[in-house]
């Protein structure tokens, strides 16, 4: 089947002119799949043979909620929406003052192997399409009746190693035929990539680029974040600071605190020197225990914060959403899995 959704404009022309359609349906077809219409029936405006006609060559399955959670606390709601090949993702819809975000995930499970992360305890299993990305957007409106106005790569999987697809996302989605979300409102996660970001930095997006750093120190960033094993930190900043020479965009690096671990003044200081001459900014984030792993939160954020600040870095410690409904990375579809039996 064809995944007509995952099309840009120009490969969707092309497709409905091998199907002897006027031009002008290309933006009509266009429109539709980025309204979020469930099937080709819905796209009253097109002759009903070729409706027919898409629908024997075309894939459209939406995600169906498997499940959905609100949080009593904060209205963040999180799904898990069950694929059309019976996989199940997460997306988490938060509402900020500055406008609703949408968390979206890149791959149905992820092979990054970070201790701290409940996506990738069991491995990857496939990577979303270009649709599939969208969809989490789109459907998440529609059933939360929230306009979106931002767009996080920050769920489940590693944006950076389902390259291609999620730079066909990002045109997607900010099309003005389309969602039309502005590269500016849109973030992406990755754990460091390096081959990977300098191609991003090539692409010059106005996106904003978040490094999940979570140690200064290639001793333990390699502990807790295999991907550090073959390339170290020394490498992954060089691709920071190139990136912000290339696209003029302020890294946002991710810290989680993790006891014991990563949250020493030494680190601090450490992690200040890295940062000298390349903006940025620091995120710490209270670490979310994960059951499975011995890794404990922090009891230092405010002193490892001051530590950073004193050496002059912008920091921010990340508030917590949806405490009360498992709303981080990868821990719904977890739960929903050992209920079945995986592990
Ligand atoms: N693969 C990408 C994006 C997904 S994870 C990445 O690594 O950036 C989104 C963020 O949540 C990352 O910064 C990740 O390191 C962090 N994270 C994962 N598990 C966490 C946990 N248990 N507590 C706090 N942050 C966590």
């Amino acid at each position: 089947m064809i995944d007509i959704k995952s099309m840009d404009m120009d490969e969707l022309a092309l497709f409905l002119k091998e199907m002897d359609q006027p031009a002008f349906r290309t933006k009509q077809v266009f429109r539709w799949l980025h309204r979020g219409v469930r099937s080709f029936d819905e796209m009253t405006d097109l002759s009903k043979h070729l409706r027919e006609q898409l629908k024997e060559r075309c894939l459209l399955a939406p995600p169906t909620v498997e499940r959905k959670q609100v949080s009593a606390l904060d209205g963040t709601i999180k799904y898990l929406w069950r694929l059309h090949d019976g996989n199940c993702i997460e997306t988490v819809l938060m509402r900020y003052k500055h406008g609703n975000t949408v968390c979206i995930s890149s791959q149905v499970g992820c092979r990054m192997g970070c201790a701290f992360c409940a996506s990738t305890l069991a491995g990857k299993v496939r990577n979303l399409t270009s649709a599939e990305m969208l969809d989490q957007v789109l459907f998440t409106q529609i059933d939360s009746g929230a306009a979106i106005s931002n767009i996080v790569l920050m769920g489940i999987g590693e944006p950076l190693d389902n390259f291609d697809t999620v730079m066909r996302f990002l045109k997607l989605v900010n099309h003005p035929e389309g969602m039309n979300i502005g590269m500016r409102h849109i973030s992406l996660s990755t754990c460091g990539l390096v081959d990977r970001i300098d191609e991003l930095a090539d692409r010059q997006l106005q996106l904003t680029l978040s490094v999940s750093l979570h140690a200064p120190d290639d001793e333990t960033r390699s502990k807790i974040m295999p991907v550090n094993r073959s390339v170290g930190v020394e490498r992954l900043f060089q691709s920071c600071r190139r990136y912000f020479e290339k696209t003029g965009r302020r890294i946002s690096y991710e810290y989680a605190m993790i006891d014991g671990v990563n949250d020493s003044d030494w680190q601090a200081d450490l992690l200040a020197r890295h940062l000298k001459g390349t903006p940025g900014h620091v995120n710490l984030i209270p670490l979310n225990e994960v059951k499975e792993s011995p890794l404990r939160p922090s009891r230092r954020v405010a002193a490892f914060q001051k530590r950073l600040e004193s050496h002059g870095v912008t920091v921010t410690v990340r508030r917590k959403l949806g405490g009360d409904i498992d709303a981080s990375c990868g821990q719904l579809r977890r739960k929903q899995m050992l209920e079945q039996g995986v592990r």
